[in-house]
């Protein structure tokens, strides 16, 4: 499977924010961008003018590697996003937000989303009763999510739910029973359900050209 090899913190100095790719280090001074808020690189303090172009392929690379989908899985859910009634741009955000990685974070159960990837492949958990090992597998409505029953004792999903309840909340389409390490989707994501700065009409502009 291909996979992102480039430092992560690099990537949120180059997009000028915190995007939350590791789950304790971001909360703490060690974050490199707490400590070094401009691009990596020579000419990290120094940017020029940049292009519409240039913006656009930014956009998208970063809501890319927040998500950490690969540019053909990306592709993909840009297509289904477009062939989705409404607003592409809220569409495609909504269609991110529900990858099983993703929801895992949200709830709090794993502390990043690349935690919750491993939980995923390692058979942590169960959708409506089933195994699923599949990270971009995406939840619908009234789907249940749940950690299985010889995981549900690791004493750090617990903890990572209490320290995401203090650091970013439950969003309120999720409902998570923190006891039996379980969520519901009661609702479809919408784009007002994330706080990332995502620019998505940038994404939408660039792959109409
Ligand atoms: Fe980004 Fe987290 Fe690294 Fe800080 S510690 S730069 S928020 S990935």
């Amino acid at each position: 499977m291909a996979r992102y090899t480039e430092s992560v913190c690099k990537v949120c100095r180059r997009e000028g924010a915190k995007l939350f790719f590791k789950a304790e280090r971001c909360y703490t001074d060690k974050c490199a961008f707490e400590r070094r808020a401009y691009a990596p690189g020579q000419h990290g303090q120094g940017r020029g003018k940049v292009s519409e172009y240039a913006l656009q392929l930014r956009e998208k690379q970063k809501v890319k590697r927040v998500y950490g989908l690969m540019e053909s899985q990306f592709r993909l859910t840009f297509a289904d996003a477009e062939r989705s009634k409404g607003i592409t741009g809220e569409n495609l955000i909504s269609l991110l937000e529900r990858r099983l990685d993703n929801v895992l974070y949200r709830t709090g159960m794993a502390g990043s989303r690349t935690q919750a990837r491993l939980m995923v492949t390692h058979g942590y958990i169960r959708i409506n009763g089933r195994k699923v090992d599949i990270p971009s597998f995406r939840v619908r409505l009234n789907d249940v999510i749940e950690v299985t029953d010889k995981r549900k004792k690791e004493a750090r999903i617990a903890d990572n739910i209490k320290a995401a309840e203090s650091r970013h909340g439950i969003p309120e389409w999720l409902n998570l029973d923190k006891d039996n390490l379980k969520a519901k989707v009661v609702r479809l994501p919408r784009r007002e359900d994330t706080t990332l700065p995502m620019h998505e009409q940038l994404i939408v502009e660039l792959y109409s050209k």
